[in-house]
């Protein structure tokens, strides 16, 4: 018999919740404040900002989640020896989880900023601790159950979108079915909901939403915090894919202030590969959202501040100071003595007139769980012959019944890597249909019910029931916001860089403002690249600021 996988509380319970020695609690004392509890104290609320990690010397403090409102589980019971503390200590974000002395505790906490500092100072602490964070979050997310409660119809649009943010976010949380989960409708009774008016969001702190914008809901939950607009910054970096965290982790431990803003989530394009097989380093491969998680909290580790759902709108001179004010969304702006734009690229559209109405329900430009899951048994189609769409291939025939896979050219040799073409021959449902091109979608109310395409060569025409569409048909650069900040683009809207407008390696037409990864023109489109020109722009980075520049229009073509 197979052996079943133990859930991470179980297998790594160890590492989760360590029990620190005495030596180690003297190393780490001068980083906190001494703090008592009285027993039936809550030291945490879930929803609100702990004060830090807390390292407990003795007493008793039981770690609980709220699974449904009004009813409590305890995830453990820390004694002494023990740290209370998630990933969100890291950059003081509201606790996910609660806190209750059992009995009077002695304990010293540890706030956000000397938690960081800890972590660099005691390397083999730091990394003892940062791995038990991450575990934690890992047993938060694995559990489903503590975090907002998303409630609507499984298969809705605006519940996948919302599901989508947050799990991108690596946020945990709930989803609720509300036309099965008893749970679901007892609470939509207990709201006097109309159905009409799902899904709804229940954040930890109490709040009720009505399907509710990425940045509302990011917000709601602490994920999203407003900008000080009195901090200069020595970097702000557009984008949070692998060039822009990696210019993050960089900058950041290399002493330079930096704030990194994503108009959708963390990880970019990377985030929606199901599995990289070319990232030096994990010769078993990994997922693109394992690979992007893990950047995103060294990130954090180092202290960058991190904006995530906002968007930069427009780029233009600081008013009273030398540097950049970047505009973003919700009418803010900060500022900056440099810029990095990192903003990627975007996947193409069909051009199909009635595209638009099947989006978010039955046509993804992702191939995650949440994908699968929905098209669990059936057939589907992918469009696309580059990797992007031989990964969603390979991945969604392990999940789904069939994979019809189309390509406009006649074969996938010459656009797809060779591991992938093989492994495609070797999968029993995936079938490859090319010289096609999708002609039509039919469907009603955003469900997709056939698909109909044509064969460039004999004009053959099939349509099939296909209620799920995947669409992998390359990327157009992200740079529609940099329409009027001075910044230079080639023909095709990729920003210019380096020699080619007579400036510094990767710096643009505007000194002090940089690009790399996708967006940059002439750039690799690789993980791999993107997170190296992540690297190298910070030694540019330090040169421009070391020769103190006021940034200007530096009037090249
Ligand atoms: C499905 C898929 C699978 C892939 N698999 C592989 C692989 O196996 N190996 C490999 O090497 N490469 C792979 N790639 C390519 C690789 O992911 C990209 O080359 C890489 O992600 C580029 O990184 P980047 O940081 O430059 O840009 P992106 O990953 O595109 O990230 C840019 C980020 O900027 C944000 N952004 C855009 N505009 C704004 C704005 N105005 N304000 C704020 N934020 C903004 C976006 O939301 C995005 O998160 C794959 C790509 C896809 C789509």
């Amino acid at each position: 018999m197979a052996p079943t996988a133990q859930p991470i509380t179980v297998a790594r319970r160890d590492q989760m919740f360590p029990i620190l020695a005495e030596a180690d609690i003297e190393r780490m004392r001068r980083f906190g404040e001494a703090s008592s509890y009285a027993a039936g104290e809550y030291i945490v609320t879930a929803g609100t900002v702990a004060p830090g990690l807390i390292v407990i010397l003795s007493g008793t403090v039981d770690i609980t989640q709220d699974v449904s409102p009004g009813r409590r589980e305890t995830i453990v019971t820390h004694g002494p020896g023990n740290f209370i503390g998630e990933l969100a200590q890291l950059s003081s974000r509201p606790s996910l989880v609660n806190a209750e002395a059992k009995e009077p505790v002695e304990a010293f906490v540890i706030p956000s900023q000397r938690l960081r500092d800890l972590m660099v100072q005691e390397a083999s602490l730091g990394e003892r601790i940062m791995r038990a964070l991450i575990l934690r979050r890992v047993g938060l997310l694995e559990s489903g159950s503590s975090g907002p409660i998303v409630i609507g119809p499984a298969g809705n649009g605006d519940t996948l979108r919302l599901q989508g943010f947050l799990r991108r976010s690596g946020q945990p949380h709930r989803a609720l079915d509300s036309d099965s989960d008893p749970c679901a409708k007892t609470l939509i009774g207990h709201f006097h909901i109309d159905p009409h008016h799902l899904p709804i969001v229940l954040c930890p702190n109490g709040k009720l939403m009505h399907n509710p914008g990425e940045t509302e809901l990011a917000r709601c939950i602490g994920l999203l915090r407003p900008i000080d607009p009195d901090t200069v910054y020595d970097v702000a970096i557009v984008g949070a894919g692998p060039a822009g965290l990696a210019a993050a982790v960089y900058a950041a431990s290399e002493g330079l202030s930096t704030i990194v803003l994503d108009c959708r989530a963390f990880g970019g394009q990377a985030g929606a590969s199901a599995r990289i097989e070319n990232y030096l380093g994990f010769p078993t491969g990994i997922t693109g959202m394992a690979l992007m998680a893990r950047a995103y909290n060294q990130a954090q580790k180092f202290g960058v501040e991190i904006v995530i759902p906002d968007e930069a709108k427009l780029l233009g001179a600081a008013d009273d100071a030398p540097g950049y004010r970047l505009d973003v969304g919700d009418g803010e702006s900060l500022r900056t003595r440099t810029v990095v734009i990192a903003c990627g690229a975007r996947y193409r559209r069909l051009d199909i007139a009635n595209l638009a109405q099947f989006e978010g329900t039955s046509v993804h430009y992702w191939a995650s769980p949440i994908e699968a899951r929905l098209c669990a048994g059936q057939e589907v189609a992918v469009v696309g012959a580059g990797n992007s769409a031989g990964q969603a291939a390979v991945y969604l025939a392990s999940q789904v019944g069939k994979v019809t896979l189309l390509a406009r050219r006649d074969s996938l040799d010459a656009t797809m890597s060779r591991y992938l073409v093989e492994r495609i021959k070797a999968q029993p449902n995936i079938e490859v249909v090319t010289e096609t091109e999708i002609e039509a979608l039919e469907g009603e109310a955003g469900n997709l019910s056939a698909l109909r395409w044509r064969n460039q060569v004999t004009g053959a025409v099939t349509t099939r029931p296909i209620q799920h569409l995947f669409l992998f048909i390359g990327a157009d650069p992200n740079t529609d916001w940099l329409a009027h900040c001075d910044v230079a683009l080639d023909a095709r809207g990729f920003v210019r860089t380096g020699a080619d407008i007579a400036a510094g390696q990767m710096e643009t037409s505007r000194s002090g403002v940089f690009a790399i990864g996708d967006v940059r023109s002439g750039s690799v489109k690789r993980v791999a690249a993107a997170v190296g020109e992540g690297a190298q722009v910070v030694a540019a980075l330090h040169a421009y600021l070391s020769r103190g520049n006021a940034p200007q229009t530096a009037g090249r073509p």
